[in-house]
């Protein structure tokens, strides 16, 4: 790629950087992709990964020094905010939201030239591999092991959950490397190309027949000492490095919005609003997300003034994920005998999937740590609960 010249994008008006990222996006995003109601493929995504790529738009978070926007938080969170509107699918980007930021940070200079430029061309493509059968809330119980061996580390053991490792070269991984030690201070952070010997990849079937997600297992793989990254033991530190900014994105309401905006085109074509029952429910989560909304924005002007997002951003995940399920729930119930059958229902000439979306919000309170752990942190941190 010809190297796109560094633009200062902060220094533009917020109305002018939202029309030009609105615009690009209008115009160039495939109409087939937008509003998926499930986690894009990578053979699905590639071209408009190239297109961002071509732009130098792939890293909004990344500095101008390693080929990225540059966005300091408040044009961050509006780039953000137009891939929602539009109903942008997110791609297998870990390496850009999350592992690009740590090299960055806690990388050699090494790790740095080999693996930043290749993550922003997707020549890699990263997943995260945290989560294992014994550790997810607790993920500090994590298992699979590395045993340094001569000029190795030596891997064993297994990764559940992990998103998309069947579209990824790479993975990053959170290992013990010393059993003696309290638990979140034997931890390490390697990365691992998937192609080494002794790994293995087992997809996972969800609920609604997408393979989103995998199993891997490690066994007695073995990779360079210089992959890890940080210092030996304090991987546990290099993995919490980041887990401010993704809080407030997973909180976005236009989703929900856009869910409620097909009930409300449902509920016009079957007259479902004559039922003063249906319509209680419908109100209530009209009501509800217009508090997300107002809540999201109270967050949004926070992280434009540069404060750093609290442990109270935990409610803006409950909230927002736990209504996105009411309302997907109704948008089943509301579809009566058509709810219930997978595919696109025409109902006067629109085309409603009342089940994908249902499907989707399923695991929305698991992941990014579940309501109850958000709830734990609340009590916690910001009602001071005793424990
Ligand atoms: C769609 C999806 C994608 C994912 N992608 C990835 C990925 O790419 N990489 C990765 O590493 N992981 C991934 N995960 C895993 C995710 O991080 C874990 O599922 C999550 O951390 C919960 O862990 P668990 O599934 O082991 O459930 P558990 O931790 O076993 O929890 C089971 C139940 O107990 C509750 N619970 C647990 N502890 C407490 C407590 N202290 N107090 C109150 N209640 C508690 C939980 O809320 C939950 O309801 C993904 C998960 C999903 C659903």
């Amino acid at each position: 790629m010809a190297a796109v010249p560094a633009i200062d994008y902060n220094a533009m008006r917020d109305e002018d950087f939202r029309h030009q990222v609105r615009s690009f996006f209008e115009t160039n995003y495939p109409e087939q992709l937008r509003f998926l109601p499930r986690r894009v493929r990578m053979s699905e995504i590639s071209g408009w990964w190239n297109t961002l790529y071509e732009k130098g738009w792939i890293a909004p978070n990344w500095p101008h020094e390693w080929g990225g926007m540059g966005l300091e938080a408040g044009k961050m969170v509006i780039f953000l905010e137009e891939m929602e509107r539009h109903g942008i699918a997110r791609p297998a980007d870990q390496g850009i939201t999350q592992v690009g930021p740590i090299i960055m940070k806690y990388g050699t200079q090494a790790q740095k030239d080999h693996y930043l430029p290749r993550t922003r061309s997707g020549e890699i493509i990263w997943c995260q591999g945290y989560s294992e059968p014994n550790a997810g809330s607790d993920l500090a119980n994590l298992q699979t092991s590395a045993v340094i061996e001569g000029d190795v580390f030596i891997v064993n053991g297994q990764k559940i959950w992990t998103t998309l490792a069947h579209d990824s070269t790479h993975i990053y991984l959170l290992v013990r490397t010393d059993k003696e030690a309290k638990k979140q201070k034997g931890i390490s952070f390697l990365l691992v190309d998937l192609q080494t010997s002794g790994i293995t990849i087992r997809p996972i079937r969800n609920i609604a027949g997408h393979e989103e997600f995998c199993e891997v297992f490690f066994d007695d793989v073995r990779v360079p000492r210089d992959v890890l990254v940080g210092k030996m033991n304090e991987g546990w530190t290099v993995a919490k490095a980041l887990l401010g900014f993704e809080r407030l994105n997973i909180g976005s309401p236009r989703r929900p919005q856009y869910a409620l905006m097909r009930l409300e085109m449902l509920a016009r074509a079957k007259g479902l609003f004559a039922d003063t029952g249906f319509l209680d429910r419908f109100i209530a989560i009209k009501l509800d997300l217009e508090d997300l909304a107002a809540l999201y924005g109270r967050y949004v002007e926070q992280v434009k003034r540069g404060e750093p997002l609290g442990q109270d951003v935990s409610s803006l995940k409950i909230w927002a994920m736990e209504a996105w399920q009411r309302l997907t729930e109704l948008l089943v119930e509301a579809g009566a005998e058509d709810g219930v059958i997978e595919g696109a229902h025409d109902i006067a000439g629109v085309e409603i999937d009342f089940l994908s979306p249902f499907y989707y919000a399923r695991p929305a309170t698991i992941y990014g740590g579940s309501s109850e752990i958000q709830r734990n942190i609340l009590s916690k941190y910001v009602l001071e609960l005793p424990s």
